[in-house]
């Protein structure tokens, strides 16, 4: 589905950018990483080769535009083009708004929001020469909102916003911009909490069961490929119709 289309996945070194790093190689993009830190990408990396899947990875600072660009100008001299880009590195928070900080929740904004910015600003001029498509990860509580950790629905809301907004500005280009907003999804934090906290959880959602990182990757699969290519501006809820 993704044949000769070259994909950067941010937070790619794990949970859902991993496997969707997976299920896009399987579709045949070239998919080029990004990580946090020089170990976690070369671990992903490792991890990938064992399976017999060749990426390359970067560990950009997101929020240093000029460290963006540069890496993202590597990317292009080598691939000659860029076609898919999914901001999907993401923080999250369950403090109270008396236990965060001013700094709090700027390291949030500058993750989830600032850093998509960042990314996504640099990738536009590549992808305004053939068309692109933008994918971001939202989340169920960008819809709901959440009880705590305020910056982080916070943070979502404004990755809605900006989806929407940037899908009817760069249209004109053949640039589609989307958003999965996943619910709560089976990646390294949820899988160590404890049985008793996840059957609660599981009795909310109708499908009755927690979602796996590949229902997610599917969903970028599908928006990044041709058969969406009337799809913009969407925030596609992929929950198990988890409505709280
Ligand atoms: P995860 O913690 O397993 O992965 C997060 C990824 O983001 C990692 O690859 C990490 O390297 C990267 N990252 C974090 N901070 C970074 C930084 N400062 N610079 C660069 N990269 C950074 O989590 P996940 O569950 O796979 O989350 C991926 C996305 O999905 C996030 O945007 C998250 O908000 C969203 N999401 C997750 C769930 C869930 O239940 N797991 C639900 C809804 C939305």
């Amino acid at each position: 589905m993704l044949k000769d289309k070259v994909a950067i996945i941010t937070g790619g070194t794990r949970g859902i950018g991993l496997e969707t790093v997976k299920v896009f190689k399987e579709n045949h993009a070239e998919v080029v990483l990004f990580g946090s830190k020089e170990e976690s990408v070369a671990k992903a990396i490792e991890t990938l080769k064992a399976e017999n899947i060749m990426v390359e990875g970067y560990y950009p600072d997101l929020n240093n535009p000029e460290e963006v660009k540069d890496t993202i100008k590597k990317v292009y001299d080598k691939y000659g083009h860029i076609d898919i880009l999914v901001n999907n590195a993401g923080i999250s928070a369950k403090e109270s708004i008396d236990n965060t900080s001013y700094e709090d929740f700027t390291k949030i904004m500058d993750i989830n929001i600032n850093a998509m910015f960042n990314v996504t600003k640099e990738v536009i001029p590549y992808m305004k020469q053939k068309g692109g498509v933008i994918l971001n990860t939202s989340s169920m509580v960008s819809i709901y909102g959440q009880p705590s950790g305020i910056g982080y629905p916070t943070s979502k809301f404004a990755v809605n916003g900006f989806t929407k907004s940037l899908s009817r500005e760069l249209a004109p280009f053949n640039i589609r911009v989307n958003a999965v907003a996943p619910g709560i999804t089976k990646t390294d934090m949820v899988a160590s909490l404890p049985e008793e906290m996840i059957a609660p959880l599981v009795k909310t959602i109708p499908l009755g069961r927690i979602g796996e990182p590949r229902d997610i990757a599917n969903a970028f699969l599908f928006l990044a490929s041709d058969l969406a290519s009337y799809i913009t501006g969407v925030v596609l809820s992929v929950d198990g119709a988890a409505r709280s």
